[in-house]
């Protein structure tokens, strides 16, 4: 660790303005399902945003989004549906 703090330190400094019903993030399942991307998906995630339920089923937490796109560029073609949060929304770095 350097005078910056831990990884989990320095994201636990990040503040989110969540925007409420407007998801930035979209799963296509079938597409998920179809070519197996779902583990994927899950492993590259540095906000463990993703997750594996019921019957395979992709889950995305999006509001926890770091806005890396990690995995959008990861995610076979129609896998997702990824965008930008609206103006004002989404997370602001504080620490480095
Ligand atoms: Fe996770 Fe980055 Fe994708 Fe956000 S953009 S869901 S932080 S991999």
């Amino acid at each position: 660790m350097n005078d910056l703090g831990s990884i989990a330190e320095r994201l636990a400094a990040n503040a989110y303005a969540v925007d409420e019903g407007h998801a930035h993030i979209e799963v296509n399942q079938e597409v998920v399902q179809r070519t197996g991307s779902g583990p994927l998906l899950v492993r590259v995630c540095p906000a463990h945003v993703y997750s594996q339920g019921e019957g395979g089923r992709i889950e995305v937490a999006w509001a926890g989004c770091l806005e890396c796109g990690t995995c959008l560029a990861v995610a076979p073609d129609g896998a997702l549906t990824w965008h930008y949060p609206r103006g004002g929304f989404g997370i602001s770095f504080r620490s480095g």
